[in-house]
C-alpha cells in the first residue's frame, strides 16, 4: 500500500469549526491518529476509520513524538489514507516539522490541511481584534514552553518587541511568564485576557493586567491562551456579559495589588 498522509488542522474545539476539506479527508479516512482534545463529534465524522489516540495534555501521559512519527509511516504503508487530526492548525506549535520530516525520510506523501488555530478563537470569543488600526498593528504567537534537549526561547523578548501577543501553552506557568514580560520590558499595567476553551459550550474569559496574571493561571484547568495588549484594556472596562462580571468577581485581587491594575 503506497497511501497519503494527511495533517489535519481539527480547529479549537467547536464541530462545527472544522474545514470542508477536513471533514471531507475524515469521511474517507481508513486511519485517524488524533490529539486529546478534540471534539467527539468531530471525531465521530470518521465513521470507518480505525481512531487511535496519540495527543498530549500539559503534565499528563504523552506518546512520544518518535513513535507518533513511526507509527504515520506505517500506517501509510498499510492504508490508503492516513489521517493526523491536531487541535487548532497543524502548523502552529504542532510539531507537524517533525512529522513531516519522518515522512519526507520514508518516502511517505502527505498534505497539510489548515484548522482555526486557538488565539484567533480566542479573538472571536472576546469580539475583540488581534489587529487594530493605530493600536496592535503587530501581533507575536510565542509559547514559553521549550522542550528538554532544546535551546532556550526569547519568546519574551519577541514578545515585549510586538504591540500585541498570544501565548500558547503557558496557563500552567502564569507566575513565570508574568516576571520575564515585565523583565522584558512590558509594564505591569499592560492589559490581558485569559481565554479558555475558546469557541466552546464552557469557554471562561478573564480580563486583568500583566502584574495580576501570576493569581490567575492555576484557576484553568482547560485549554488557555493567554493575550496581551492595550486592546484588551477598553474591553475589560465595557464587557458586561455575565461570564464575565462572574469571572472579574471571582478574580478579584488582593487589595495591594490593585494599584497595579
Ligand atoms: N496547534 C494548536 C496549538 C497547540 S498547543 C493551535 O493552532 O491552536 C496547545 C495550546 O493551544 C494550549 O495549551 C492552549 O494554549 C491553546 N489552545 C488550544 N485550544 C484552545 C482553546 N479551545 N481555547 C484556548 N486555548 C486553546
Amino acid at each position: 500500500m503506497n497511501g497519503i498522509v494527511y495533517l489535519v488542522g481539527a480547529g479549537p474545539g467547536a464541530p462545527d469549526l472544522l474545514t470542508l476539506r477536513a471533514a471531507k479527508l475524515l469521511e474517507a479516512a481508513d486511519v485517524v491518529f488524533h490529539d486529546a482534545l478534540v471534539h467527539p463529534e468531530t471525531l465521530a465524522l470518521a465513521a470507518r476509520a480505525e481512531k487511535i489516540a496519540v495527543g498530549k495534555r500539559c503534565g499528563k501521559h504523552s506518546t512520544a513524538q518518535r513513535f507518533i512519527n513511526k507509527r504515520l509511516v506505517d500506517a501509510a504503508q498499510r492504508h490508503a489514507v492516513v489521517v493526523r487530526l491536531k487541535g487548532g492548525d497543524p502548523m502552529l506549535f504542532g510539531r507537524a516539522q517533525e512529522e513531516i520530516a519522518a515522512l519526507e525520510a520514508a518516502g511517505v506523501r502527505y498534505e497539510i490541511v489548515p484548522g482555526v488555530t486557538a488565539a484567533l478563537a480566542a479573538a472571536a470569543e472576546l469580539a475583540t481584534s488581534l489587529t487594530q488600526r493605530g493600536v496592535a498593528r503587530s501581533v507575536a504567537f510565542v509559547t514559553p514552553r521549550v522542550g528538554e534537549g532544546e535551546p532556550p526561547s526569547d519568546w519574551a523578548q519577541s514578545l515585549a518587541a510586538a504591540d500585541a501577543g498570544a501565548i500558547y501553552m503557558g496557563a500552567g506557568q502564569a507566575a513565570q511568564i508574568a516576571a520575564a514580560l515585565i523583565a522584558a520590558g512590558k509594564p505591569p499595567t499592560t492589559p490581558i485576557a485569559i481565554v479558555e476553551s475558546a469557541s466552546l459550550a464552557e469557554s471562561r474569559r478573564v480580563f486583568a493586567t500583566l502584574a495580576l496574571l501570576p493569581h490567575l493561571g492555576s484557576r484553568f484547568s482547560g485549554p488557555a491562551v493567554i493575550l496581551i495588549g492595550p486592546q484588551y484594556r477598553a474591553r475589560a472596562q465595557t464587557v458586561r456579559d455575565s461570564a464575565t462580571e462572574e469571572d472579574s468577581a471571582r478574580t478579584t485581587p488582593p487589595r495591594a495589588l490593585n494599584s497595579t491594575d
